[in-house]
């Protein structure tokens, strides 16, 4: 089924009870019943909300898949699939992974003897020879944090099908507007809705969707008996945010496409990490897999220290320091201090991310704009450092 801007709009239903266009908020934690047991689908908040309930149908129906299941954050929804695995149970994860993945399967799942082997899933032969008889879950991202590689879904699960595990895509950087894992074999996407999803970074939200009915109802069972539920306002804000996905996602990659070029012809630039660059190791499964490249670039400076870095990116005016991504206002961030300080320093630069490597979120501001504010701060690094150095807001 195509994932178009109609398909999208009409995802979100008119209200059946008033005919309302938008979604009501149900601001309520229980429901009456007529009788014990007897009342209206609705017994208790945590259990079913009809306003998340109704995001919940929206992004299973843009994921392609049966179940759609909303979480009070990114990791609240990770931390759910994880739940779905054993003692003794191995995950074979991407090598550049999210930072906040890294740290719940190290610090949190390590100690309920769940092992992670982590690999370059952007070679698939490399996939191949990680998989043992334990592995039960493969976690890829695709396009990853913060160094944009792309992995080819597609084959990735073929092998989890052959080995009898299940493939978790975190969808987050593309979009279901982009790309839809379950359609390519996936059993499961997770979102950190709070990114492209919500859109206008004002919430923090999760999402799951999972392919199959039986594997839908196991994580739903998770969502009751954990609790991390999306509250009802934030399920309402990331419905909103849905709405406008397809027009916001198009503008993204543009702006990323010409940020991207630019950045590769800067004479302080080493490296661009942009799928929708033809030199990018993987561009042909991006293009073939996906339907953009997305509004993330990362590049890393020919001075690689972490004191050009901070450096630059304390120089932007439009690009706000500041961790998180996919709002209307262009981001940047320097992982090796922020995102991904938990990961160690040694196994981050070997994922590629370098000391110097800095990660935009690219807005939807007028690109020629967003060009010159980094050009500006490419000028900065060769200016002589002043102490009492101004920030213009
Ligand atoms: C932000 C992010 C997460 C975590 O989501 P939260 O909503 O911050 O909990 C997970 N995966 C990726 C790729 C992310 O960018």
């Amino acid at each position: 089924m195509s994932n178009n801007a109609t398909q999208l709009i009409h995802s979100i239903p008119v209200d059946p009870l008033t005919g309302a266009i938008a979604v009501p908020i149900y601001q309520t934690s229980t429901f009456v019943q007529d009788a014990p047991g007897v009342n209206k689908g609705y017994d208790y908040a945590r259990t079913g909300n009809p306003t998340r309930g109704t995001l919940e149908q929206v992004i299973a129906q843009l994921e392609n898949g049966h179940t759609g299941i909303a979480f009070s954050s990114g990791l609240a929804a990770i931390d759910a699939v994880l739940k779905l695995l054993e003692s003794g149970d191995e995950i074979l994860a991407v090598d550049d992974i999210y930072g906040g993945a890294f740290r719940l399967f190290t610090h949190i799942y390590r100690k309920f003897g769940i092992t992670v082997n982590y690999t370059d899933t952007t070679r698939i032969e490399n996939v191949f020879n990680a998989v043992t008889a334990k592995t039960k879950l493969i976690w890829i991202e695709t396009p990853t944090n913060p160094t944009l590689k792309i992995s080819d879904i597609e084959a990735i699960a073929g092998i989890a099908r052959a080995n009898h595990c299940l493939l978790c895509v975190d969808n987050t950087f593309a979009s279901p507007a982009l790309q839809q894992p379950l359609l390519l074999g996936a059993d499961l996407v997770v979102h950190s809705a709070t990114k492209y999803l919500g859109g206008h970074s004002d919430l923090i939200a999760g999402l799951v969707v999972t392919r199959e009915k039986e594997l839908g109802e196991k994580i739903k069972f998770i969502q009751n008996a954990s609790g991390a539920i999306l509250s009802p306002f934030d399920s309402w804000l990331v419905i909103r945010g849905i709405e406008t996905l397809h027009l916001r996602i198009k503008q993204h990659g543009i702006n990323a496409q010409v940020v991207a070029e630019f950045l590769t012809t800067h004479p302080d630039v080493e490296n661009v990490y942009y799928p929708g660059l033809k030199t990018h190791f993987n561009h042909g499964i991006a293009a073939r897999q996906a339907k953009g490249f997305g509004g993330i670039v990362s590049f890393t400076l020919k001075n690689d220290t972490e004191k050009a870095a901070t450096s630059f990116v304390t120089s932007t005016r439009y690009f706000k320091l500041a961790e998180s991504l996919g709002g209307v206002k262009s981001l940047l961030c320097h992982p090796a201090q922020m995102t991904h300080k938990s990961i160690p320093a040694e196994q981050r630069r070997a994922a590629g991310v370098a000391d110097s490597l800095i990660r935009l979120s690219v807005g939807l501001e007028e690109v020629s704009d967003l060009v010159h504010d980094l050009d500006r701060a490419f000028t900065s690094l060769h200016s002589t450092p002043s102490k009492n150095k101004t920030v213009t807001a």
